[in-house]
């Protein structure tokens, strides 16, 4: 019997899992080990935060998905590995061996060591503390409307952007009118143009929609300091000596790696992402795999994006299939430009592929809300 561990219930850790359900292999015992029960599927997640779709709708559940494919489920939080031994070390659970590991963790926003942000800030990952960050900030919004408030966000890629964009929505559906000024909206990033990985159509017409919408864009600044005041505000300092005193902000910069993935003595890149070769295998050791967010693609590197996280899902059962049965691997390569559909919060969305943009349009919000429905649909039939 060999032992295939997999360590968190990623995109693509969720599609092997369906994968092992449908295709069962015999003579392997699979355990699963995620932090959480139900895993956020990132298409999904801004529409959550707008309002448009419940915690089950955008949420995977990992506990019938690990029943199906005769997986053992550790709800845990792994915090490090023994490669002499072959083994995971969990906060909770005894160290768990394995033949052949995989890991789909995803990652955490960078720059979370700017001095107070790791106390003050709510970063956008783990997506559950940034849920209940926000179900907490809606509660006390609703409990005094006629309070001013400001809330920030550092970090203007898509994720920022959206983020933005969507609890902006949400709180002008919940707020009567005559409220909904009292929300000041704050975007900080530290380029001279948002979504500087994406089109200059989607970027040029994303900002003349968050200025249309009365959100402050702060380009070319760098947040260098959180602090909290006596009056229990936050202030925002940024290397430029602009400062902009808020009540929340969210933290949605780039990605980053925990730091016991590179502790642990596997080959990572100069971020601590794990370096993995076509075949989804880490170029120092042949039993581990890693997919999603936290491998870098040796000879493809691409943006950390939820769409390559599910790309890979398959490629990656096939691999984990193959070495169990010592036979030669398949190589994945992925797409060269990736389309993204960048939700605006009010049912509307703006495409961008390459370097072609299209929106703001409601077609587009449908046809998103489409393919993002029949991604999850896999999971639930
Ligand atoms: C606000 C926001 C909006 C976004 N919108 C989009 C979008 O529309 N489209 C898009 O393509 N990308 C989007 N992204 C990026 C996207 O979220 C990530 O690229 C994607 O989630 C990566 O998938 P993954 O499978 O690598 O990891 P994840 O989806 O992050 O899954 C990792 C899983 O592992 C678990 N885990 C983590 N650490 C451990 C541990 N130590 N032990 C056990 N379990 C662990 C986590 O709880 C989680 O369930 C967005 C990001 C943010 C922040």
């Amino acid at each position: 019997m060999k032992d295939l561990v997999l360590i968190g219930g990623g995109h693509s850790h969720a599609i092997a899992l369906r994968e092992f359900a449908m295709n069962p292999l015999p003579g392997i015992r699979i355990t699963l080990i995620s932090d959480v029960l139900q895993t956020p599927y990132s298409g999904m997640l801004p529409g959550y935060l707008a309002g448009f779709y419940t915690f089950e709708e955008a949420h995977i559940d990992l506990r019938p998905l690990a029943n199906l494919a005769q997986a053992e489920f550790y709800c845990d939080r792994a915090i490090g590995l023994d490669l002499q031994q072959n083994q995971v070390f969990c906060a909770n659970h005894p160290p768990i061996r394995f033949d052949i590991l995989s890991i789909d963790i995803g990652s955490t926003p960078a720059t979370l060591n700017v001095p107070g942000a790791a106390t003050y800030a709510i970063p956008a990952k783990p997506v559950p503390q940034l849920l209940a960050s926000w179900h907490k900030f809606q509660e006390k919004v609703l409990q005094s409307p006629q309070q001013s408030r400001s809330l920030a966000t550092v970090g203007g890629g898509a994720g920022g952007v959206e983020l933005t964009l969507s609890i902006q929505a949400h709180l002008n559906k919940l707020l009567a009118p005559k409220y909904r000024k009292n929300i000041e909206y704050h975007l900080f990033h530290r380029s001279s143009h948002i979504l500087s990985s994406h089109s200059r159509y989607a970027a040029r017409t994303l900002s003349q929609i968050m200025e249309r919408r009365g959100i402050y864009l702060h380009l070319n600044q760098s947040v260098t300091r959180l602090e909290k005041q006596p009056s229990e505000r936050l202030k925002l300092d940024c290397e430029s000596g602009l400062t902009i005193e808020c009540d929340e902000v969210f933290w949605v910069t780039q990605a980053a790696a925990p730091d016991w993935i590179s502790g642990s003595g596997l080959s990572t890149d100069n971020r601590g992402f794990i370096q993995v070769n076509d075949h989804l295998q880490s170029i120092s050791h042949s039993n581990i795999f890693a997919s999603g967010d936290i491998a870098t693609l040796l000879n493809n590197p691409r943006p950390k994006a939820g769409v390559f996280a599910v790309r890979q899902g398959k490629p990656l059962f096939e691999n984990l299939c193959l070495i169990l049965q010592e036979k030669p691997l398949i190589s994945y390569h992925p797409q060269q430009q990736f389309l993204t559909l960048i939700g605006t919060g009010n049912g509307k969305a703006v495409a961008s592929r390459g370097r072609f943009g299209l929106g703001p349009l409601r077609l587009i919000w449908t046809w998103k809300d489409w393919i993002d429905r029949r991604f999850m649909d896999q999971f639930n039939s």
